[in-house]
């Protein structure tokens, strides 16, 4: 059956939809963008991919989902550079070190066990405390992910630029949607508008729990390439970029709220300091730039996927990754797709479902980095 689908929000989850939907043959598909491809986090992201999470839910998702990514990254039409660059934890503090002790079991327990070493061990960094390396993870870059997504489908796909503010339902069925003055005809609506996803929802009269949370992100002046790995101090993170330059943010939690996307000078120094005292050769380095953008948080820091009995039929939704989102669009999409094509369920739809929250049976992800 011929259907129209249209997608509201051009990041990497809304044109990875589009682009699995083109590739399985549907030739109806409109992504609606109020503001321009990336404006939202997947253009404000960090770029790395992991495998370790605090719960069995996402370390399975990862497992499928990174080798997906790594895979699709060879195929695309422009080079996200993945590579296993893996994540470093320092472990300075004796809370986290317990919690890493803990972890690697679990990780061990499915296949993606890392290393405990002493952190001078490794020649970039400054510290004799206890590091723990997972070389499995890794970086890409996310702009080249989503733009190379729609470069290999852009023949294929409308983009409206506007702002999506109504779903019109008919029949207890979704018909359209409107977008500013005009509406667009539709038999599916998916919302993949990332940390803009529960108030668009809760516009439209629906509950879904998910709630924006600034971060910000610092880019310094370049050094000599010895970071591979991703950091992460009790306070911070920092890698380096293939360039030279370090980046990387700060650990902490604020407000949520839509908050002005500006940065902080007391982030901007604390993340200077921790780079400077833990890498060599960066003792005098500078900041160059920095931006903020969203953490799109739900109770269970875990993302949302699929449909709601409750909801309209033809309305599906693909948000609520916190600060994991882009190195899963790939994969997401996929699982999408085939969900709303074929009406193929994916195991891990039932997983993170929206209606988990009414059921009791949230999944306790506590690793947001
Ligand atoms: C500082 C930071 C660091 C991060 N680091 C990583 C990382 O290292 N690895 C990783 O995997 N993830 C990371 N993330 C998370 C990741 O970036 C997001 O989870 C992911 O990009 C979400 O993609 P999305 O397509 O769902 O949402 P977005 O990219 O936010 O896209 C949503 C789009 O919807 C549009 N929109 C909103 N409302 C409307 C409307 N009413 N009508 C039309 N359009 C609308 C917006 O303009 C936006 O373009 C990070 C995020 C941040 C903020």
């Amino acid at each position: 059956m011929e259907m129209n689908v249209v997608i509201l929000g051009a990041g990497s989850h809304g044109v990875s939809l589009a682009y699995h939907l083109v590739k399985k043959g549907e030739k109806n598909v409109t992504i609606v963008e109020r503001q321009r491809i990336n404006y939202g986090s997947s253009g404000r992201n960090a770029g790395r991919f992991r495998y370790h999470f605090y719960t069995k839910e996402n370390v399975e998702f990862a497992k499928d989902a990174i080798p997906y990514l790594l895979q699709l990254c060879r195929r695309l039409p422009l080079n996200p550079i993945c590579m296993r660059t893996g994540y470093v934890w320092v472990l300075e503090d004796q809370r986290i070190s317990e919690v890493i002790k803990k972890m690697d079991s679990l990780w061990r327990s499915l296949g993606v066990g890392g290393r405990f070493l002493n952190c001078s061990e490794l020649d970039y960094l400054k510290s004799e405390s206890e590091c723990y390396l997972a070389p499995q993870d890794g970086s890409f870059h996310h702009d080249y992910l989503t733009f190379g997504m729609l470069e290999d489908i852009k023949n294929s796909v409308k983009i409206v630029y506007g702002d999506a503010n109504k779903l019109i339902v008919s029949g207890g069925r979704i018909s359209g949607v409107r977008i500013e003055n005009n509406v667009i005809n539709a038999d599916v609506v998916t919302v993949t508008l990332g940390a803009w996803s529960g108030k668009f929802m809760a516009e439209n009269g629906i509950r879904v729990p998910i709630e924006p949370e600034k971060k910000e992100i610092f880019i310094t002046e370049d050094i000599r390439y010895r970071v591979k790995p991703l950091v992460i101090t009790p306070s911070t993170y920092f890698s380096h970029t293939l360039k030279g330059e370090i980046i990387g943010g700060v650990e902490d939690t604020r407000e949520r709220g839509f908050l002005d996307l500006d940065v902080s000078l007391g982030r901007m120094t604390l993340f200077l300091k921790d780079v400077r005292r833990l890498v060599k050769g960066a003792e005098g380095i500078r900041v160059l730039r920095g931006w903020a953008g969203y953490y799109e948080m739900t109770p269970d820091h875990s993302h949302i996927m699929g449909y709601s009995n409750e909801w309209p039929e033809g309305l599906y939704i693909d948000a609520g990754y916190s600060g994991h989102g882009m190195m899963f669009s790939p994969y997401s999409g996929k699982i999408m797709a085939d969900l709303i094509l074929d009406d193929e369920k994916n195991k891990f739809i039932d997983v993170f479902s929206p209606d988990r929250f009414n059921l009791n049976r949230l999944i306790d992800e506590r690793m947001v980095i």
